[in-house]
């Protein structure tokens, strides 16, 4: 079994399973974690084009194409945010799926992206002043000048390793650069009063579930400093809300509910969620 992907200890405490998956809780930090992660093959094919276009089982996205009017309103506050913080330079969007974070930035920003899914870059090319890599994230090479800021939207609790992930941003940032990070927090009160029904325990979609100690922790270990926290909401469409609200009951109704909402024309409706249970670090390289 794999220490845990937090804190490195290995002493854990089974929790329960979800999607047939086993997920343990670490002793030491609470984080909660897959002990046996998929490979990175099959961790790659996991991220093809129906992960982005409403395949149910893996918990991803109904059209991420068309969410991205709602993807895109969530994105400003945090592009505001690091620009007030750190002006315009290079920045590196790991994850970045169809570029909606980078579109935001105005342009003082060099703005480099990478995406695991070559399907989705194939069937949404990025935008032209986006320069894209793509393959896997700890691939990506170091010989290029460094970034100013490096960002992880919706990816640490997705990547199998993630320490290797932090570290390999902190070799890519210069002295003073800034890590922007979002994760779920099982320490939330709407993660603990769901329990094991939480939405983001989605094994094999998301692999750990940190709480907001030990992602500090964790960030320490690989010599950052959190500098801010925040929780923010997003806006969702409602068809992504029933979506996603068929993980927490699975019920006909709610699959059903779902369903007439795609056919509706409330389909893109947009309601702004915050249920306080994912937490956005901003902190810089040591
Ligand atoms: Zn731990």
């Amino acid at each position: 079994m794999n220490p845990c992907p937090a804190c490195g200890a290995t002493e854990f405490i089974p929790l329960f399973e979800k999607n047939r998956l086993p997920i343990c809780a670490c002793r030491i930090c609470s984080t909660a974690f897959v002990p046996d992660p998929p490979s990175p093959e099959a961790f790659k094919d996991y991220y093809s084009l129906d992960y982005f276009t409403g395949n149910h089982s893996k918990f991803g996205y109904i059209d991420y194409a068309a969410e991205e009017p709602f993807q895109a309103a969530s994105f400003r506050h945090k592009a505001e945010r690091i620009t007030r913080a750190m002006g315009g330079g290079r920045i590196l969007d790991v994850g970045c799926a169809t570029s909606s974070f980078l579109m935001q930035l105005g342009p003082a920003w060099k703005k480099h992206g990478a995406e695991i899914s070559q399907d989705l870059l194939k069937a949404y090319p990025p935008p032209p002043e986006v320069s894209m890599w793509t393959g896997d994230f700890l691939d990506y090479p170091e010989n290029g000048e460094p970034f100013d800021v490096v960002t992880l939207w919706d990816v640490l609790d997705h990547v199998p390793n993630p320490k290797a992930t932090l570290e390999k941003c902190w070799r890519l940032l210069r002295p003073g650069g800034m890590i922007a990070i979002n994760v779920g927090d099982r320490g939330s009160l709407f993660a603990r009063c769901l329990g094991r029904r939480w939405h983001l325990y989605i094994p094999p979609t998301h692999l750990t579930f940190f709480n907001r100690s030990s992602l500090f922790q964790l960030l320490k270990n690989c010599r950052f400093t959190p500098q801010r926290w925040e929780y923010e909401g997003r806006w969702v469409p409602l068809s992504l809300c029933f979506f996603r609200l068929s993980y927490i009951i699975n019920r006909t109704f709610i699959r059903k509910l779902y369903e007439w909402s795609l056919r509706s024309a409330l389909r893109n409706l947009s309601v702004y969620i915050n249920l306080r249970d994912v937490v956005t670090v901003y902190a810089v390289k040591a």
